[in-house]
C-alpha cells in the first residue's frame, strides 16, 4: 500500500513513513494511492479482530498480521466496554455508538491508544525516537498523552488553548506525570496552536532536529483506525444507515466517508456542528468562509478551519494534488475557499448533509433526552443527536440512524447538569484525578517562546 500527499508534490511512501511522518513535506496530507474493497466481518469477530483486519489493509506488508492484532488487542483491552464501542438505542430507528469508553473519555482513544502502540513497535524496530508535537482543543492532547506516556521511544509536547478547555479535559493531561510528557497551556485559541504547530513543522531544520512527528487528526493512521467502528456499525445493523457525526477536524467524519467509499452500506453522511459552523455552511450553501471561533459548550469543535477536510477536497478535485493545493493557499490568503458549484453539488448532494445546533439547543437536547430516555449525553453527542431530530422532522433522513458520541457526560459535567440536574460522576479509573498535582507550563502565542520550549523540554 502506498501513500500521496494531497498537494501532489511530496514523495510516495509506505505506511510506516506516512505514520511518522504526520504532515507531507509539500504541506499535504497523506492519503491511500487507492482505496481498497472493505472485506466482510467474520461471524462473530471481537472489535479487536475486525480492526487487525481493516487495519491491515492500509498497512500492507510493512507490519505483520501477528503484529497488527497484538497491538490491536492491546489497544483495546485498554477500554472499558467488553465491546469496545457499543450501539446504544435512544429512539425508533436511531442509535447512538459510544466510542467513549477509553482511558480519556472521549472518541480518540479508540484512535490514539493504537496509533500510540504503533509509533512504538516502528520506531523499536528502526532504533529511532521522536518528539511528537501537537495541538488540542481538549480532547486530543489527553488521548494522545494516555496513548504514548508508556511508549519507550517517544517524547510528547501537547499545546492547548488556555482557559479553553474543560477541568477534566485539562486535568487529564496536566496530572500525567512521566518523564516523556511534557503539557503547555498557550494563551492564544484552538487555532493558534494548531497554526504553531504547523510552522514548527514546516520549519524544516527544527523538524529534522527535534525527529518531529505528529499524532493530531492529520495523521494517517489515527483516520484509519476511526474507519474501524464505521464498519462495526453496518456489520451489526445489516441494512443500509446513516450515520451522523459531531465534527471540527473533520476527521472523524471524513472516515466514515472512506467505510462509504469501500462499500459499507453507510447512505447519508450528517456533519453536525455547534455554532463554529463553517463546515456547515459549507455543506449547506457552499460557502467555505473562515470566521472567528466562538467559545461554545462542545469545545472540542470550536474549531474554524478543518484540517482534514483538505483530504475530501483532494477527492472532489479528482485527486489532482495542484489544484487541491492552489485553492487551499487562495484560502488561506483569502479565508474563502472556492469551490465550482456543479463540482461540489456532484460530490456532496445525496451524500452529505449538515446541520448547526447551538448552545441553547444543546442543552434542550441534553435536557429532554435525559426525560426520555434516561440517558445522559455529552454536550458534544448532544448536538449530534439535536442534528438528527431535526433532519428527520425535515424528512431528510431515510435509514436507521447511529450517532457517533464522542465523549463520556463526566467530561462535560456542568453543561450535562445544567441541562438535567444530575451531575456524570467520573468511571472508577479517574475517581482520584481532582487530587493529582497538575504540571503545565503556560506561554504567550509566540512562536519562537514556544519552540524554544520544545527544544528544550527533555534531557535524555
Ligand atoms: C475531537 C472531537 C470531536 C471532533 O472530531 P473531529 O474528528 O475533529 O471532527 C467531536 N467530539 C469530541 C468529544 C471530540 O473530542
Amino acid at each position: 500500500m502506498r501513500y500521496v500527499s494531497t498537494r501532489g508534490s511530496a514523495p510516495e511512501l509506505g505506511f510506516t513513513d506516512v505514520l511518522l511522518a504526520g504532515l507531507a513535506t509539500d504541506g499535504g496530507l497523506y492519503v491511500p494511492a487507492e482505496w481498497p474493497a472493505l472485506p466482510a466481518a467474520r461471524p462473530g469477530a471481537t472489535y479487536a479482530e475486525r480492526a487487525a483486519q481493516i487495519v491491515q489493509l492500509f498497512v500492507g506488508d510493512e507490519l505483520a498480521p501477528t503484529t497488527v492484532q497484538r497491538l490491536c488487542n492491546e489497544a483495546y483491552a485498554t477500554f472499558a466496554h467488553p465491546a469496545v464501542v457499543p450501539l446504544v438505542q435512544l429512539h425508533d430507528g436511531h442509535f447512538v455508538q459510544e466510542l467513549f469508553h477509553g482511558p480519556t473519555l472521549a472518541f480518540k482513544d479508540v484512535a490514539l491508544q493504537l496509533v500510540g502502540r504503533l509509533f512504538d513497535e516502528v520506531l523499536r524496530a528502526r532504533g529511532q525516537r521522536v518528539t511528537i508535537v501537537g495541538a488540542t482543543s481538549g480532547d486530543t492532547g489527553s488521548a494522545a498523552i494516555d496513548g504514548v506516556k508508556a511508549c519507550d521511544h517517544v517524547d510528547i509536547v501537547i499545546l492547548y488553548p488556555n482557559g479553553r478547555t474543560s477541568d477534566v479535559q485539562r486535568k487529564q493531561m496536566t496530572t500525567v506525570d512521566s518523564p516523556n510528557v511534557r503539557v503547555v497551556a498557550v494563551d492564544g485559541t484552538f487555532d493558534d496552536c494548531q497554526d504553531m504547530v504547523k510552522a514548527m513543522f514546516n520549519d524544516a531544520a527544527f523538524r529534522e532536529r527535534m525527529g518531529l512527528s505528529a499524532v493530531n487528526s492529520i495523521n494517517w493512521a489515527r483516520v484509519m483506525a476511526q474507519i474501524v467502528y464505521y464498519a462495526v456499525a453496518t456489520d451489526l445493523l445489516a441494512a443500509p444507515i446513516d450515520v451522523c457525526v459531531p465534527s471540527g477536524n473533520f476527521g472523524n467524519v471524513f472516515a466514515g466517508w472512506i467505510a462509504q467509499r469501500m462499500g459499507a452500506p453507510i447512505d447519508q453522511l450528517v456533519v453536525a456542528s455547534n455554532a463554529n459552523d463553517i463546515l456547515t455552511r459549507f455543506f449547506r450553501a457552499n460557502d467555505m468562509s473562515a470566521a472567528p471561533v466562538v467559545p461554545s459548550l462542545s469545545p472540542s469543535m470550536d474549531i474554524q478551519v478543518s484540517s482534514n477536510f483538505e483530504r475530501l477536497l483532494f477527492e472532489m478535485n479528482g485527486r489532482d494534488g495542484g489544484v487541491t493545493a492552489e485553492q487551499l493557499h487562495r484560502f488561506r490568503a483569502t479565508g474563502r475557499l472556492s469551490i465550482e458549484p456543479d463540482q461540489r453539488a456532484e460530490f456532496v448532494e445525496g451524500r452529505f448533509q449538515a446541520e448547526r445546533i447551538d448552545d441553547a439547543e444543546t442543552i434542550d437536547v441534553i435536557g429532554r433526552t435525559y426525560r426520555e430516555t434516561g440517558m445522559l449525553l455529552d454536550p458534544h453527542t448532544a448536538v449530534g443527536v439535536g442534528a438528527v431530530a431535526k433532519l428527520r422532522a425535515a424528512g431528510a433522513l431515510q435509514h436507521t440512524t447511529v450517532t457517533m458520541a464522542t465523549a463520556h457526560p463526566a467530561k462535560f459535567p456542568d453543561a450535562v447538569e445544567r441541562a438535567t440536574g444530575v451531575r456524570p460522576p467520573l468511571p472508577p479509573h479517574l475517581a482520584d484525578l481532582f487530587d493529582l498535582p497538575e504540571h503545565v507550563t503556560v506561554l504567550p502565542h509566540d512562536l519562537a517562546a514556544v519552540q524554544q520550549f520544545v527544544a528544550g523540554a527533555f534531557t535524555h
